[in-house]
């Protein structure tokens, strides 16, 4: 699992035990275990002490393994329910990718995946037909976490966003929503740039590649980092063309020779194309130094 740093600042009133190997799921748990991390950080925010020991899957399904010590009762009880639940809802998460997911079988192994990745490179799995538990009240229907999370076949229908960006972040107001280039979408026509609905929810896998909005789910295409994106935006705006499926928006990688078209148009002022370009200089060297980290 390459996505759990950062934790302690996260959830202040938890304790984590930094070995690399504490943690042994794939990254599609990830938003499963970040749900029962906010869960138990709140829980503990009345006292106590919290450690995570350990992460892991088994007999298909997501385990963690945590001491906790000094805490009142009913903190002791919302833990124990937190994880509960996500020890269900990961028998309906693919533990790959994080998209709806059943519990297979691989010659013997048992692990919950997708359509797609119960199509293994060494073995196909055996979706597990038994019984479920009457007893059970926990329904993946009924749980947002989980429905809102699309099948592979949903997934492959969904219309295509190009060079997405979140917009309407952080401010009380709207819920956010994106903008990009659309493909596939019956509203927009192909390679037309606009907006979205307000987000449900979107992918928790790095890069994500779903958003599911009021409206529809969509997948998601290639992110650009914000001054670059401008960019492409204006060069798409003033070249009047939609963007063509398969192509960067923009119509090239070429970043001098798009700057070159946004300055023979005249149509946008230097200032402007020249305050692009800036702060795109400072986006590609931000990512340098933090390539050489
Ligand atoms: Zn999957």
């Amino acid at each position: 699992m390459s996505l759990i740093t950062g934790l302690s600042d996260r959830y202040p009133h938890l304790g984590f035990d930094d070995r690399p190997f504490a943690v042994a799921c794939d990254d599609g748990w990830l938003g499963i275990l970040c749900a029962f991390f906010a869960n138990a950080d709140k829980a503990m925010a009345a006292g106590g002490s919290f450690m995570l020991l350990q992460v892991k899957e088994k007999m298909g399904g997501l385990r963690i393994n945590y001491a906790t010590a000094d805490i009142a009762p009913d903190a002791c009880q919302a833990i124990a329910d937190a994880h509960r639940l996500a020890s269900v809802r990961s028998f309906h998460v693919c533990e790959i990718c994080g998209r709806r997911g059943r519990l297979n079988n691989f010659r013997g192994l048992w692990k919950v995946v997708c359509e797609e990745h119960a199509d293994g490179e060494f073995a196909k799995g055996v979706p597990f037909e038994g019984p479920s538990n009457p007893d059970d009240p926990y329904s993946p229907e009924a749980d947002p976490f989980v429905a809102v999370r699309p099948t592979v076949p949903e997934f492959d229908a969904a219309p295509l966003i190009e060079g997405w960006l979140i917009e309407g972040q952080g401010e009380s107001g709207p819920r956010p929503w994106l903008y990009g280039w659309f493909f596939g979408q019956p509203d927009i026509s192909d390679g037309e740039h606009g907006h979205t609905s307000p987000i449900v929810q979107m992918d928790d896998m790095m890069p994500p590649r779903w958003v599911r909005t009021d409206s529809r789910l969509y997948r998601l295409g290639l992110y650009y980092p914000p001054a670059e994106r401008e960019i492409r935006y204006w060069v798409q705006k003033l070249a009047r063309r939609p963007v063509v499926q398969g192509k960067p928006p923009g119509g090239t990688d070429d970043m001098e020779a798009m700057l070159f078209f946004l300055r023979s148009t005249g149509r946008l002022r230097t200032m402007k194309i020249d305050r692009m370009e800036q702060a795109y200089r400072e986006e590609q060297r931000d990512k340098e130094i933090s390539r050489g980290r």
